[in-house]
């Protein structure tokens, strides 16, 4: 079974068709990433997977388990993690606080008011494993706000990945981020996936970050799905290359 299963999810803002009837999925232990070109529609399928706006047609599930009418906190207790393309994290605390508080997000509906002690030890534990599968650990006691961009950006996986997700989301991960730092986030990310079996779905702009990444891939334009499928075969598809042809032209 899928672990994000989308079927005919369309989303209009008036007249706008934003997301045209998006039927696809993405399975356990799969890095999808989900590509267009500026306006096909991309953020606002993010916003409709995550919670963060409604859909005005077809559904989300989770699981097996229907989410569209969901709000945002709900699927992510659900286990749905996202990080965010413009920086979320709080400059001033260290990359280590970052990341503990994360995990203590996640962890709100198990609190006990007597554990608190080793509730707190066992985030900043979840906190701590994220930082070093990022490559942070050094960085760790430094203000986040301190950090290098790239850094930054792989803080935010972290401070996702802190929560212990079942899917990650992420948005746009390199954004902003110069050629070598964007070089130097891929090998990390590359590293991470290859070593785990996370479920993630990415959204991103630059091809050769997704090639290097994704191991299946959604093409979007003007809001519907013109392709799906391996990397290689995305790549070859006449539809996807006169779609961002018709982008960039
Ligand atoms: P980009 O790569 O430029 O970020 P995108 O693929 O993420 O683009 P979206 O931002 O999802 O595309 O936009 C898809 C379409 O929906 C665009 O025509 C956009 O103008 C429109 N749109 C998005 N959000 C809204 C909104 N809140 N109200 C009205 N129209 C919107």
């Amino acid at each position: 079974m899928p672990l994000l299963e989308l079927r005919g999810l369309t989303k209009r803002y008036g007249g706008i068709l934003a997301v045209d009837q998006v039927t696809m999925s993405v399975e356990p232990g799969e890095v999808r990433a989900v590509i267009g070109p500026n306006g096909a529609g991309k953020t606002s399928l993010f916003h409709l997977i995550t919670g963060v706006v409604k859909a005005t047609e077809g559904d989300v599930l989770f699981d097996g388990q229907r989410v569209t009418a969901m709000p945002a906190f709900g699927r992510c207790q659900l286990g749905m993690s996202r990080t965010f393309q413009i920086t979320a994290l709080f400059p001033e605390m260290s990359a280590r606080e970052n990341t503990s508080l994360a995990a203590q997000a996640r962890d709100k509906q198990r609190w006990r008011p007597l554990g608190g002690g080793s509730v707190f030890a066992e985030a900043q534990r979840r906190g701590d494993a994220a930082l070093e599968r990022l490559g942070l650990t050094h960085v760790a006691d430094r203000p986040a706000g301190l950090l290098s961009h790239g850094d930054q950006r792989l803080l935010e996986v972290a401070m996702a990945l802190a929560q212990q997700p079942r899917l990650l989301l992420m948005d746009e991960p390199t954004q902003g981020l110069s050629v070598e730092e964007t070089a130097q986030a891929v090998d990390v990310l590359a590293g991470l996936f290859a070593s785990s079996d996370l479920t993630v779905l990415l959204v991103e702009h630059d091809m050769e970050v997704v090639f290097r990444l994704a191991r299946k891939i959604t093409v979007l334009h003007r809001g519907a799905v013109i392709a799906d499928g391996d990397p290689e075969a995305v790549k070859a598809d006449a539809t996807v290359q006169s779609a961002y042809l018709g982008g960039y032209v």
